[in-house]
Formats: structure tokens, sequence, C-alpha cells
């Protein structure tokens, strides 16, 4: 199933929105729950988005598969935290397209709030393990502003030599 992460906070730093989507890819990969094919920080100003991770094939059919989908959700938040920890209570109350999602998710499940802070917790723990690889990918994001695929998967496996191969015939659309 097809889901796009579309993230609105205004006037929030590109920094931030940077580690926010590195935090939902990284939690795709790692969890091995769908595919992410691309991320952006570049607004839409159609919608008002000021970033969004572009995640498909997401198998949820089991009660484990809702709550990676759920640690996904909560991965972007939490990496921003970490990012910026002086601004804690600003993003949890910013992350409100992905707490809608969550809340659907948690609901079906017949979850409650004990499951709610558990599963945040292990968007936490996940993103403090995958720190290097949030923090390499968010890096790349804001200097290229946009990442493909094969762009993504390189970075976070840290193979410097097959991401400089595939820029070289990658075609960059903006
Ligand atoms: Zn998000």
């Amino acid at each position: 199933m097809p889901k796009r992460n579309e993230d609105t906070a205004a006037g929030r730093a590109p920094e931030r929105c940077a580690y926010h989507e590195a935090g939902h890819a990284v939690a795709h990969y790692t969890l091995g729950h769908g595919t992410v094919y691309g991320i952006t920080i570049i607004p839409n100003e159609a919608t008002g988005n000021l970033g969004s991770t572009n995640a498909q094939d997401m198998d949820i059919s089991t009660p484990e598969d809702v709550e990676n989908e759920v640690i996904c959700l909560y991965a972007g938040a939490a990496a921003e935290v970490r990012f910026d920890p002086g601004c804690r209570d600003e993003i949890l109350a910013g992350a409100e397209g992905d707490d809608e999602q969550a809340a659907d998710w948690l609901a079906s499940l017949g979850y409650g709030p004990q499951d709610e802070a558990r599963l945040r917790e292990r968007a936490a723990a996940l993103v403090d393990d995958r720190w290097p690889q949030i923090d390499a990918l968010a890096r790349e994001l804001l200097k290229q502003q946009k990442l493909e695929m094969e762009e993504v998967e390189y970075i976070i496996e840290g193979d410097l030599e097959s991401l400089a191969y595939c820029r070289r015939w990658l075609t960059r659309s903006t």
C-alpha cells in the first residue's frame, strides 16, 4: 500500500525537517517495512508540505506489521527530537499528520495509551541505534534537497562508491 508522510509544521528549520524525514526513511529501511522511493525537503507550495518521505509496498497484515508501521510514523518526530531536544514539546505537538495515521492504526488493533508509549519508545530506540545513518541521510538531504531510492539505500548502507556511481547516471529531476 502507498503512503506519503507529509509534514507541514510551519516555520520549521530545514535541518529539523531533514532529520525528521531521515528518521522515517531509516525506520522503514531498518525494519524492512516497505520501500522508500524517495525523500524531499523541497517545500510544496500547493499543499504547504515542507517535506515528505515516499514509502510504498508495505505489507500490513499482522499486528507486528501494524506496529512496524506505527514505529515508522513515530520515527520522524523521534529523530527530530534527538536532533533538537530543546524543541521536544513543539516537535511532538507538530507531528499531527503522522500521529493521526498512527492513532488510526493503533485503534485498528484496539491498542491503548500504554501501547502508544511502548511504540514511541521503540521508535526512539531505533533512532538512537541508527543515528549515524539518520545523520548521514539528513546531511545529504540538506545538500541535495531531494534523494532518489538508490541514493537513500547507498547512503544508509554507507556505500559511497555506489552512491557516486549511481549519481553519474541518475537523472535528477527537481
Ligand atoms: Zn513525518
